[in-house]
């Protein structure tokens, strides 16, 4: 099937500064993809380019398989939500749903229609007469986007559309986004640097960083399998070391850390060698936590320590223990049962994770 989206060799320079730098990507029809990196990684210059603000130096960018390169930006079947949503003050709900359509001199009955359409599907029926500073946040972002939709884009492009919510919304448009996207059931290119909006909403996620893709998966791909030590260290928590490899063994490593704890890892088939520096990454629910160390005799990584924080963060709360030979942090999650939630400062435990879970990567590849 052809995707909806596809971009070949997309380059942006900006003088000698390359933006993004040679990037091919395809986005199948109906799907949530995100573009997840840090500021000034080239996301933004990506959307523009799509949208038509902004010429690419080289390379393609088709929908459905048509180039649209010699297209202005408003003979383009894409639509693109701002993080300034700029509905008009000055007009109510069903003026701003309707504008493009005005616009687009469509007659007055079938404009009433699709904006009706429009509200049911995003959960706001009979809100049309109503002024914009009458609506709630999360309402005027649901409205930004039925504006968008009733446009029948192919492909809605949304720049960090949350980013001036506050906190509680946020995590509440997640999921409303993600249910919007399907009931339209319409391609969303959504760009974010926050990895927890992209796990939650996106089917694929484009992990990028100086201008380049770096990793392209789904959420549980970029998590549990990462290509690189950026994507490890830029997609959920990890504890990282860094030190030098004194055995490879298979897909079995060990190394000493700059601080002298020795570790045991996995190569996942990299190139490293013993004598190469690298860096190691550990989740911290991949720790298991005791204090009675014979639980730990399975796990090939086994550390005593005192616990220094109690990180409380509901069933995501965390403690960092103390390793006193080597004086390093390290972060575990704090299982949830009565025991341990009564852990307090200063407590000795032991700590204990398999090698399996120690992903290892040479230095310099992030
Ligand atoms: P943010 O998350 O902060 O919005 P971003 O990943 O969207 O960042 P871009 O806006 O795409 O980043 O910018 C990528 C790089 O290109 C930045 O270093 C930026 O300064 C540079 N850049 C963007 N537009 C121009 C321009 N018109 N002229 C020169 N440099 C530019």
């Amino acid at each position: 099937m052809t995707p909806d989206l596809e971009c070949k060799g997309l380059t942006k320079r900006f003088g000698d500064f390359t933006a993004v730098d040679d990037v091919s990507f395809s986005v199948p029809a109906g799907s949530f993809f995100s573009i997840l990196g840090p500021s000034g990684c080239g996301k933004t210059t990506i959307m523009r380019m799509i949208a038509g603000f902004q010429d690419p130096t080289s390379g393609d960018i088709e929908i459905k398989g048509k180039s649209v390169l010699n297209a202005p930006p408003n003979k383009r079947p894409v639509n693109m939500v701002f993080q300034h949503l700029a509905l008009f003050p000055m007009m109510n709900i069903a003026d701003n749903i309707g504008y493009g359509l005005r616009r687009k001199k469509l007659p007055k009955d079938q404009i009433a229609r699709k904006v009706d359409e429009a509200l049911d599907r995003i959960g706001l029926p009979g809100i049309g007469n109503r002024k914009v500073d009458e609506l709630s946040g999360g309402q005027k972002q649901r409205v930004a986007i039925a504006r968008c939709m009733v446009m029948e884009p192919d492909v809605l492009l949304l720049d960090e559309p949350l980013g001036a919510l506050d906190l509680k919304l946020r995590e509440h448009m997640k999921i409303e986004l993600k249910a919007l996207q399907t009931a339209f059931d319409t391609t969303f290119i959504y760009i974010t640097h926050d990895q927890s909006e992209a796990l939650v909403m996106s089917d694929q996620i484009a992990v990028m960083n100086e201008g380049r893709f770096e990793q392209t998966g789904t959420g549980r791909d970029l998590y549990y399998r990462p290509d690189s030590a950026f994507v490890a260290a830029f997609v959920g928590e990890s504890n990282r070391w860094r030190g030098k490899i004194e055995r490879v063994q298979g897909n079995e490593m060990e190394m000493r850390t700059d601080t002298g704890m020795l570790m045991r890892g996995a190569t996942h088939g990299r190139s490293l060698s013993a004598g190469d520096s690298a860096d190691i990454f550990v989740r911290p629910e991949a720790i298991r936590v005791t204090r009675d160390a014979t639980e730990l005799e399975q796990f090939d990584n086994r550390i005593t320590g005192r616990v220094t924080s109690l990180l409380f963060n509901g069933a995501a709360s965390r403690i960092l223990v103390r390793d006193a030979t080597a004086n390093e942090e390290i972060e575990v999650n704090l299982p949830q049962s009565g025991e341990y939630a009564s852990l307090a400062r200063g407590d000795e435990v032991h700590i204990g994770w398999s090698g399996a879970q120690g992903n290892c990567f040479p230095v310099g590849a992030d």
